[in-house]
């Protein structure tokens, strides 16, 4: 599943491209015909993404209709020269020269304004949400019995954050990710914080996830380049049985809530 950096740059890309324009919306493959054809022809004022939501917004209706999408697991929106559509792409945004096309999403609602800022308030804080208050995040996990690594997975308290991110920081971090929610510090919280809001930024940016350190990059270690389909270098996120870059240790998989946790048993003792 896309992790949060990726739907932010999907919705700079939305706007960079259609914003201020009056858009054709269709959707080839049926069945968003009926709310499609309620927008068609109007213009897209702004894209605006929150944790792995992305909402469109088409202001020129009262109440607001905004397009609201969350890929899931195997979605996909991709921009193209007005390619014919192929397979099935539930919704086109198009302009006379470029299109925009969704496949498989989890959902493609249209809702309001309203709907929208309640699918926001039961988020929680994103870390590349413009002036994000990490503060009520920070007042459940410390509520929390349960391991950081699950709390960071949970989109109620941090929203955006997915599998590579959480066990990224916590390694960063040289935390323990079984230590639980109510024993991390006031200084350990804004850490994780931080962390999260430095290497997703960096995501957003360079359209992969870096997290590692110029110290420890191929280059200053004269090391190959990871080759995986994730892409970007990384300390443990799927190098399990491989030495950590920092102290030698082999990283550990584990598998917890369905979800593959990686990390070094030295480093994050
Ligand atoms: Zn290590």
């Amino acid at each position: 599943m896309p992790e949060g950096h990726v739907i932010h740059r999907l919705a700079s890309t939305l706007n960079s491209e259609f914003a201020g324009h009056d858009v054709d919306v269709s959707s080839p493959q049926g069945r968003f015909t009926t709310e499609a054809a309620q927008i068609n022809h109007t213009t897209l004022t702004q894209a605006v993404a929150y944790g792995k939501h992305l909402f469109i917004d088409f202001g020129a209706h009262q109440p607001a209709h905004i397009i609201y999408i969350h890929l899931g697991l195997i979605g996909s929106l991709r921009f193209s020269d007005l390619a014919i559509p192929t397979g099935q792409v539930r919704l086109r945004i198009a302009t006379s020269s470029r299109a925009a096309d969704l496949r498989g999403p989890q959902w493609c609602k249209l809702i309001t304004d309203d709907e929208k800022d309640s699918v926001i308030d039961k988020l929680g804080a994103d870390p590349l949400a413009p002036r994000a208050d990490p503060k009520p995040s920070f007042t459940r996990v410390k509520r929390s019995s349960k391991p950081i690594s699950t709390i960071l997975m949970d989109q109620h308290i941090f929203a955006g954050v997915g599998n590579i991110y959480r066990a990224e920081t916590l390694f960063r971090l040289g935390l323990n990710p079984q230590r639980r929610g109510k024993d991390l510090t006031n200084d350990e919280l804004e850490a994780i914080w931080d962390d999260l809001v430095a290497t997703m930024t960096r995501g957003v940016q360079v359209g992969r996830i870096d997290t590692v350190r110029p110290e420890h990059m191929p280059e200053a270690m004269n090391r190959e380049p990871r080759v995986d389909a994730h892409g970007g270098e990384v300390y443990v996120y799927r190098r399990a049985g491989l030495a950590c870059y920092v102290c030698g240790t082999l990283i550990e998989e584990k598998k917890i809530d369905g979800r593959n946790l990686f990390w070094c048993p030295t480093c994050q003792a």
